[in-house]
């Protein structure tokens, strides 16, 4: 007999991963390496050591060792706020009255909102231990910046956010939240470093970007004793990190003899999407098992589905590594009517490479239909979703009409990755009908791709 699925899968303390998963070490064709932009040369331990912390260089080059440990010190801090629960969409199955089951990772229940906490924790961690005074990094939105204060609180570490321009002014909320707990915060482009000087001298006015918002937190670490800089996606050691999220949910599901038959998260630099398949995807490639996976991404800002897999640089100012992965260009920036996150131009190059060879689908959908997921499932579901997290809600519903339609029992786990009460302005849009679509064409995407540097 079936045994009974509670509405929240929670397993115990003593069931939290005690090893992440390094999906690349599963991998027979690896991702690209790195390359310096300089010599066209993977980059080596010593020259990423200048930038990162010297255990997360490890971790970013390892792509052999399949687990790696997780200290004790970050399992102890992950225990204030996992696990996280795995939901059965009982709610929303029975709202669109399909025969697929439905279930989600909700990344949501702590102060930081999101699943980047996961990868902040451990990215403090292993600075304080190498005895750092600080980090730097870049946020967008606020929910990595979030994340991190909270991290570098915790292990006392000083932490310097640059903070792109436009959500500096118009999300005080997070902003506040990160000098709480006591980050310094500066608008970026910021007259503070030389590239944030140039970017200003050759676009006065510029609202930034999160190009720009990179380039000037690696300057500030490169440029202080004692400090290195932390991104909060698109890394290896980002996506080692968030598979916390894929082992905690294949346990949950394990626990009940759940298979599930597609998985969806949606993705901006691929993070929280990299982290939820990881398990899944191991088993896929090792041929013990099948499933569909689902990378959501905006119209907006379509790195997969109509971006080029390619080397390209990673930040404006073209100071970090170059990347393979599917890219828009380093120069594209998402037109100002998108309201969510998930506008980096890149995806992360382990993704890209499971795109390429064809183990994973892409989807792009348009915000305004993202929205309309997101108030549909606030009100059958109850949690208020971020807006990122709402792309894989959007798709996840689509898949579930499907099997409506022709009678299909399928089982569907999509990743909500955050709340959305700091998104507030964006959902006052939708209601107020202010809310529109953009697409960009096929000029404006070869436009930023015709810069890609040759390699
Ligand atoms: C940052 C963020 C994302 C996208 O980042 P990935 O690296 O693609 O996971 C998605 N959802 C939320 C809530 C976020 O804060």
């Amino acid at each position: 007999m079936k045994k009974e699925i509670p509405y929240k899968i929670y397993l115990e303390e003593n069931e939290l991963p005690k090893a992440w998963m390094n999906l690349r070490a599963y991998m027979d064709k690896k991702p690209a390496p790195l390359l310096n932009p300089a010599t066209l040369q993977p980059m080596t331990k010593e020259e990423l050591s200048q930038v990162f912390c010297e255990e997360l260089v490890k971790q970013e080059l390892d792509d052999t060792t399949k687990m790696i440990e997780i200290p004790q010190e970050i399992r102890d801090f992950y225990k204030m706020y996992r696990p996280a629960p795995l939901v059965r969409a009982y709610c929303l199955e029975k709202a669109l009255g399909t025969p697929a089951h439905i279930y989600y990772k909700f990344e949501g229940n702590n102060t930081s909102g999101s699943h980047k906490l996961n990868s902040a924790i451990a990215q403090a961690y292993y600075a304080q231990k190498q005895g750092l005074k600080g980090v730097t990094t870049e946020t967008g939105a606020g929910q990595w910046g979030t994340a991190l204060s909270m991290a570098c609180s915790y292990f006392g570490l000083d932490c310097r956010v640059y903070m792109v321009k436009v959500s500096y002014e118009q999300k005080p909320f997070r902003r506040e939240v990160m000098r709480t707990y006591g980050a310094n915060v500066t608008p970026s482009p910021s007259t503070t470093t030389a590239v944030g000087r140039k970017i200003l001298e050759e676009f006065p006015g510029t609202t930034g970007s999160l190009g720009c918002a990179i380039s000037e937190a690696v300057e500030a670490a490169t440029s202080m004793d004692g400090y290195r800089y932390v991104l909060g996606s698109v890394l290896n050691q980002v996506l080692l990190h968030q598979s916390v999220i894929g082992l905690e949910a294949k346990a949950a599901l394990d626990k009940y003899d759940v298979k599930p038959d597609i998985i969806i998260g949606c993705a901006g630099g691929g993070s929280n999407l990299g982290g939820l398949i990881a398990p899944f995807m191991a088993e896929k490639l090792e041929g013990k098992a099948d499933y569909r996976f689902i990378a959501v991404e905006p119209a907006s800002c379509p790195s997969l589905t109509r971006g080029k897999y390619a080397y390209d640089y990673c930040d404006t100012g073209k100071v970090c590594p170059l990347s393979k992965m599917y890219t828009l260009g380093s120069g594209f920036i998402p037109s100002a009517n998108h309201a969510g996150g998930l506008r980096y131009h890149g995806m992360t190059s382990t993704l890209s490479e499971l795109y390429a060879q064809g183990l994973m689908e892409a989807r792009a959908v348009e915000q305004t239909s993202v929205f309309e997921a997101a108030e549909y499932f606030a009100r059958v579901e109850g949690i208020l979703p971020a807006p990122e997290s709402s792309h894989a809600i959007r798709v996840a519903i689509d898949e579930a009409v499907k099997c409506k339609e022709t009678g299909e029992e399928k089982t569907i786990v999509f990743g909500l990755t955050g709340t959305g009460y700091f998104d507030m302005v964006a959902y006052e849009k939708f209601h107020d009908g202010k809310m529109s679509d953009y697409i960009p064409s096929d000029e404006e995407i070869g436009k930023a791709l015709a810069k890609l540097p040759n390699v």
